[in-house]
């Protein structure tokens, strides 16, 4: 059985698009911030939020979906080019 998401509420949020709905994902070394509506995975760290590369963020349970949506913005931007 899956264990239950760990949302936090209102504690951070996504620097990207400022959600304050953050799911904390863990691969048990490092504990990572996943924003679900811009499907950013990002490491917090001493006061300091730094996105992870969707290619590799750890622990994540929604890795397929954080790459998808980072290819669809690599998509968009170049479109803008
Ligand atoms: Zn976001
Ligand atoms: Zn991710």
């Amino acid at each position: 059985m899956a264990p239950e998401p760990h949302l936090l509420q209102g504690e951070l949020s996504c620097p990207r698009c400022g959600n304050d709905v953050l799911e904390a994902v863990s691969d048990g070394i490092q504990t990572n911030f996943l924003c679900h509506q811009c499907w950013t995975c990002w490491h917090w760290e001493l006061g300091w939020i730094a996105p992870v590369p969707a290619l590799t963020c750890p622990g994540c349970r929604h890795h397929e979906e954080c790459l998808r949506r980072n290819a669809e913005r690599q998509e968009a931007r170049t479109d803008d080019e």
